[in-house]
């Protein structure tokens, strides 16, 4: 390989480093296109850029290099020469060049057999001893691919109406749910009320039942604490608010009479005796 060709591919190895945008050495794997049977092919034929022969060879007119069709598709400045509008001034290499890459031997990849680069497609269509093997299996192949596709296709279907169907089936069983809790809660709420009147109607009947003893200026009455505090006339009356808290309540000694508080009452017996009645 001569020192020139050399510095050319230095070039390109360090400007796919630099321009990550237009990489000019591909990272996938490369298609094999021809399998070669020469180790050593004219360097004249070598693409700069994957290294290989030629394949659809397309020149620089400016610089008069080569590169293959496909290597320089997303190129707009040459490799080579750096010479920028770079398409406009390519066009398809000289005949010379094609004829010495159609006469580079290759490999059949199917029977192995050994032929002209540039026979090889008429000879894998036409003249390949394998080529109806090949076919049949290439045939067989894209069938078992169809079936697939249409079986995952089925399959798929299938999935998405089950996956609607249990969609549907969860969204009621949800609202069921849903329905029996509001019941259930419903029911608890009804219940509480219930107890809580309960409770209140025993409270009042108790109170109204529970016998207190009062001072009233020196006479000593016991009366039911539901007569005492309850009024019609007057519901908030100061008698209630004695027993709530509200307005202070004063307790004299117990009597000889009596363990429980006796409370005083600061007003005329007689009256008093009357308002209860
Ligand atoms: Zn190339
Ligand atoms: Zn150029
Ligand atoms: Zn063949």
């Amino acid at each position: 390989m001569g020192l020139k060709k050399l510095k050319q591919r230095k070039l390109i190895a360090n400007s796919s480093i630099t321009s990550s945008n237009t990489p000019l050495i591909k990272e996938e794997k490369e298609e094999v296109l021809f399998d070669y049977v020469e180790k050593e092919i004219d360097e004249d034929l070598i693409c700069s850029i994957c290294l290989h022969p030629f394949v659809d060879p397309i020149s620089h007119n400016s610089c008069g290099n080569t590169f293959c069709a496909k290597c320089i598709e997303n190129v707009t400045v040459c490799p080579l020469c750096n010479e920028g509008g770079f398409k406009k001034n390519c066009a398809a290499s000289a005949k010379t060049i094609r004829n010495m890459l159609d006469k580079l031997k290759v490999k059949c990849g199917m029977c192995k057999n050994i032929v002209l680069r540039g026979e090889l497609k008429d000879h894998q269509e036409k003249y390949c001893p394998l080529h109806e093997a090949y076919q049949q299996v290439e045939e067989f192949k894209s069938k078992l691919e169809r079936e697939h596709l249409e079986r995952m296709a089925a399959l798929q279907t299938e999935n998405e109406q089950l996956l609607t169907v249990s969609k549907d089936r969860l969204a009621s069983l949800e609202q069921q749910l849903i329905d029996q809790f509001r019941k259930k809660e419903e029911l608890l709420e009804t219940r509480m009320n219930e107890f809580e009147n309960q409770v209140l109607a025993r409270e009042k009947l108790e109170n109204s039942n529970k016998p207190i003893h009062l001072n009233v200026r020196g006479t000593i009455m016991t009366v039911s604490l539901g007569d005492f505090t309850s009024n019609q006339q007057e519901p908030d009356n100061l008698f209630k608010k004695m027993f709530n808290g509200e307005y202070p309540c004063y307790q004299t000694p117990a009597s000889k009479q009596f363990d429980d508080p006796i409370y005083f009452i600061d007003c005329n017996p007689l009256i008093f005796s009357h308002i209860l009645d």
